[in-house]
């Protein structure tokens, strides 16, 4: 069993996402450490070119698993090509990010290679031979628990958010390896995706996300939510309530039965702060809570409170900050 860290290479729309950066920067530090390589798994269909990006972010190789039939993600192709690099190359660690893909991967990529997974980590850390610990939050973001692995291979699982990329470094390049990848049986089909909008923000990969609850009383009154999103270059968010009522689509929804998002600046608007919308953002770095309510449980989670008025509050920041924006 090697050492070396394997990353989940994920991409979208002809581009890496953040999270991949994310991993490969931890991955480099952790390797550095236990003297190890690291190795990026670039799957899809035309993702090639995308090979020397993950060089740029610490990746010393890239296995390249490019075919027409991995074009839209199925979960027996993924697996099947995935588990099967990985066996073959006896990786010691495969990072996936907490996205769709990773968390449908994970649990089935273990079982492949019958081994240990830690999901939703949030912390990352290993000693000299590789051995990884990690930290995951539990009972819904009110504890931490440190965890840690038997043997090898280790599969974790790592929330969005959670650690820096580093700046891109154009002079790294890495050995890309061309692989045929071996698709299996695939019992799966898509047979057609539908985008809900185009140029939305993904609130996982979120920096800022401005979310509004119950407390703005009525889906008419969401622009003051979308507005201030929209002058931070922030994602929207949402409670459960106002998702239930019909006021917006779930796919906004963060909390247990939702997203779970870690920005580094969470806005929570007229939310009362339940221990299942908490499950979903406790874990932001920083949190903003508005509410009129001065005993409202979102106050306890939160770094800055103001005891106030959404319909008075939100229009004055999202004034303040587009002036800002103009100076
Ligand atoms: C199994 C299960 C899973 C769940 N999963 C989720 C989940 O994933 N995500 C989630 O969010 N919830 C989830 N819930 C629901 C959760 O328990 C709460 O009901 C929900 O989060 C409440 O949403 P809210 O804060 O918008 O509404 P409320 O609890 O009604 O709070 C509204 C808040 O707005 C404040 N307010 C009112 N007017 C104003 C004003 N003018 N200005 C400022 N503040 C004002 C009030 O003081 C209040 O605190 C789940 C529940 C269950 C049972």
């Amino acid at each position: 069993m090697s050492k070396d860290i394997w990353v989940l290479a994920e991409t979208k729309d002809g581009k890496v996402r953040k999270i991949t950066h994310e991993l490969l920067t931890k991955a480099s530090e952790l390797a550095a450490k236990s003297g190890a390589g690291v190795s990026a798994i670039l799957i899809g269909h035309n993702v090639a070119s995308l090979a020397q990006d993950l060089a740029h972010y610490g990746a010393n190789k890239v296995y390249v698993a490019d075919h027409e039939s991995l074009n839209t993600y199925t979960t027996d192709g993924y697996t099947n090509v995935i588990a099967g690099l990985l066996k073959e190359n006896q990786a010691g660690t495969f990072l996936t990010g907490t996205t769709a893909n990773g968390k449908d991967l994970t649990p089935r990529v273990a079982v492949r290679l019958e081994a240990g997974a830690i999901s939703d980590a949030t912390e990352l850390d290993c000693d000299a031979e590789g051995k990884m610990t990690a930290v995951r939050p539990i009972y819904a973001g009110k504890a931490f628990e440190k965890v840690t692995f038997s043997g090898f291979p280790q599969i974790i699982e790592v929330r969005s958010n959670s650690f820096i990329a580093k700046d891109a470094d154009e002079s790294k390049t890495a050995e890309i390896i061309n692989v045929t990848p071996n698709l299996g049986e695939v019992r799966t089909k898509v047979t057609a995706t539908k985008v809900s909008s185009g140029d939305k923000i993904e609130l996982t990969e979120a920096d800022i996300i401005v979310s509004g609850g119950r407390g703005l009383k009525g889906p008419e009154n969401l622009y003051l939510v979308s507005d201030l999103a929209k002058a931070m270059g922030a994602a929207q968010g949402a409670s459960r309530a106002i998702v239930d009522a019909g006021w917006i689509d779930y796919d906004y929804q963060v909390g247990q039965t939702g997203k779970v998002v870690s920005p580094n600046l969470y806005l929570a608007c007229g939310i009362s702060g339940a221990i299942q919308h908490l499950a979903g953002m406790s874990s932001s770095k920083i949190i903003v809570a508005i509410n009129k309510d001065a005993d409202a449980p979102i106050f306890k989670v939160a770094d800055y409170g103001i005891v106030g008025d959404v319909f008075q509050i939100l229009p004055a920041l999202t004034a303040e900050v587009n002036k800002t924006k103009a100076h």
